[in-house]
């Protein structure tokens, strides 16, 4: 662990009015740096890792779709959490990725500092670079803290963004074959 993140901390607890040596916070500069890193570990992760070789040769040319991804990631604006779901499709054109490799595609992706535009986009695009796939589509809805508990406190307020890429993109009978197997056509 970078060893200054602690002494940060300690320094915020106490622009914040707080006493870091009162008994309740004196371990708490070294837990919220420990929690902070973890939260962000995928800073030290790569595409090539996460992947390590789970590429399989496949004759398989219809849609795979993982759903439901839970995903927890911090938005780069205020550093509060935002936490929903990711639905992941592709269109595979000779290889197909392992099942949990998409999960932690997502995951990697999420554990950086993020708005979740720039991590819908990051997602598709790593499995479209992966795979080589026809197409790629990303769907993620999430919640953010920064709306639900500042500003304006907007408590059910759900973010949807997405990411078509190739066929997605070009087929909206693709697109929508997507939507209707993810609950979303209209
Ligand atoms: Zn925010």
């Amino acid at each position: 662990m970078n060893s200054s993140l602690p002494q940060h901390y300690r320094e915020i607890l106490k622009d914040l009015g707080e006493d870091p040596d009162r008994e309740g916070l004196v371990d708490t500069p070294k837990r919220a740096a420990k929690a902070m890193q973890y939260l962000c570990h995928g800073y030290d992760q790569t595409l090539e890792q996460i992947v390590n070789g789970a590429l399989f040769a496949s004759d398989n040319d219809e849609m795979v779709i993982v759903k439901d991804i839970e995903l927890y990631s911090l938005c780069e604006h205020h550093l509060l959490p935002f936490i929903g779901k990711a639905q992941v499709a592709y269109i595979p054109t000779g290889k197909v990725l392992g099942l949990s490799k998409i999960a932690r595609i997502v995951d990697m992706f999420a554990r950086r500092l993020q708005i979740q535009e720039n991590l819908t986009r990051q997602i598709a695009e790593a499995v479209r670079d992966v795979t080589q796939a026809a197409g790629v589509a990303v769907v993620i809805e999430a919640q953010h803290m920064c709306m639900m508990m500042r500003g304006v406190e907007k408590q059910n307020s759900v973010m949807n963004t997405s990411v078509m890429l190739g066929a997605f993109r070009d087929s909206s009978t693709t697109r929508q074959e997507f939507l209707q197997l993810i609950g979303r056509s209209k």
